[in-house]
């Protein structure tokens, strides 16, 4: 045997596990089973319509139309008519000419940020932005350029100082992790002055924030704007599952042209679409859900002594991963699903709950929420940290 070569190739691994348990940083999946009682304050099933009738009629029209995948990638025979008339119906619904559907949030992502950008051009980027845009980031070959966190000013001086002609600046509309909103108006004046792209994660916008729930983008004023590309989820007040940028007629016809996440990716499946679809025309006769969500999650944060949070993210910062953990934990034994980010999702020392408000949401449910809640925390808060 090589000196130093072990006969098993994966025994690193179990270092590795050791190591992340120590810490209290493993993750182990947790099927849901479908008669599951738990109530659920994890998803992101903002407006509570995964399960609605119409946006199941939705999937199972398409999937009856049209079979279970969509065949190919985009530009082969994964586009369908329905895949059109998403693009068009989500384009319109947000303000901007045109629309692209990608098959995950992340897929957007990474399609739009590779495409607008590469070797030769500046990206700015939030440090609180979204996993996929950090991914995005890396993947692009650009210089990229973190700005602390909702720092304008920071973002002017990287786009003064830079010598790219070309620059994209990147920031989540609604943060994913703390709730918190971008600057978007301040940002925009800033991308403006100094000739720079700005491209808005609307993840945790669309559905909640805006006008009957079209995004923080349409409320800032910003819908439109031929130098603002906005990227969504379809996976989350949209109740499906897929992804979309909206903007300029012409940055669709670019990604057409180059986003490999939508070139060499197969198209979003058809009962997605239909879904998506469904629950956009739901959205539309019911223009007061977002506002809805924004109130559930104000009675959230009452509930947990938290100050109430500008979009469905209610975050409960508890500090050590490991009290977080067992803080999340016993919630879900006594029945509430909350959940739970721990680093590298956040920040060291700022692990924490993390719970997400829906429309639906009854008083019996949190009723129920804070029978269990406040116990639970009055414990978590009270637990010393033990120093390493
Ligand atoms: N952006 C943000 C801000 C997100 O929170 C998420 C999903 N957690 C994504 C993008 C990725 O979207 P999807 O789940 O559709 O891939």
């Amino acid at each position: 045997m090589v000196p130093g070569v072990t006969s098993d190739p994966l025994a690193w691994l179990d270092d590795h596990a050791a190591n992340r348990a120590t810490a209290g940083l493993r993750r182990h999946l947790r099927p849901r089973t479908a008669d599951s009682p738990a109530l659920d304050l994890a998803s992101n099933d903002y407006l509570g319509l995964t399960g609605h009738p119409e946006v199941r009629d939705g999937a199972i029209e398409a999937v009856q139309r049209w079979g279970a995948g969509s065949t190919g990638s985009r530009l082969v025979t994964g586009t369908t008519t329905d895949h059109e008339l998403l693009e068009a119906e989500l384009a319109e619904f947000t303000g901007f000419p045109a629309g692209l559907v990608f098959s995950s949030g992340y897929a957007a992502n990474l399609g739009a940020v590779t495409a607008l950008t590469g070797r030769g051009s500046l990206i700015v980027s939030d440090a609180g932005c979204h996993a996929s845009l950090v991914d995005a980031c890396r993947l692009s070959r650009a210089r990229v350029a973190i700005a602390p966190h909702r720092d304008t000013a920071a973002v002017a001086r990287l786009l003064a100082d830079r010598t790219e002609e070309r620059a994209l600046v990147l920031t989540d509309s609604v943060f994913s992790a703390d709730g918190d909103l971008a600057p978007l108006a301040e940002l925009h004046r800033v991308t403006r002055n100094h000739n720079a792209l700005l491209l808005v994660d609307e993840a945790h916008g669309l559905g909640v924030r805006g006008h009957g729930g079209r995004g923080l983008v349409q409320e800032t004023g910003l819908a439109g704007e031929p130098d603002v590309i906005v990227t969504l989820t379809l996976s989350k007040a949209l109740a499906a599952q897929g992804g979309a940028v909206v903007g300029d007629e012409r940055v669709r016809a670019h990604l057409i042209d180059t986003a490999r996440t939508m070139i060499f990716d197969t198209g979003l499946a058809p009962a997605a679409v239909g879904a998506a679809r469904a629950a956009l025309r739901i959205l539309r006769r019911e223009p007061g859900l977002g506002r809805r969500v924004l109130d559930r999650a104000a009675e959230i944060a009452r509930i947990a002594g938290v100050p109430a949070p500008d979009s469905a993210v209610v975050p409960i910062l508890l500090g050590d991963p490991q009290i977080a953990h067992d803080a999340a934990c016993t919630c879900r034994e006594l029945g509430v699903e909350v959940g739970c980010f721990r680093p590298p999702s956040v920040p060291e020392g700022t692990s924490r709950l993390r719970l997400t408000a829906r429309a639906d949401l009854t008083p019996a449910d949190l009723e129920t929420l804070a029978e269990i809640l406040i116990p639970v925390l009055a414990h978590a808060r009270n637990t010393a940290v033990v120093p390493a």
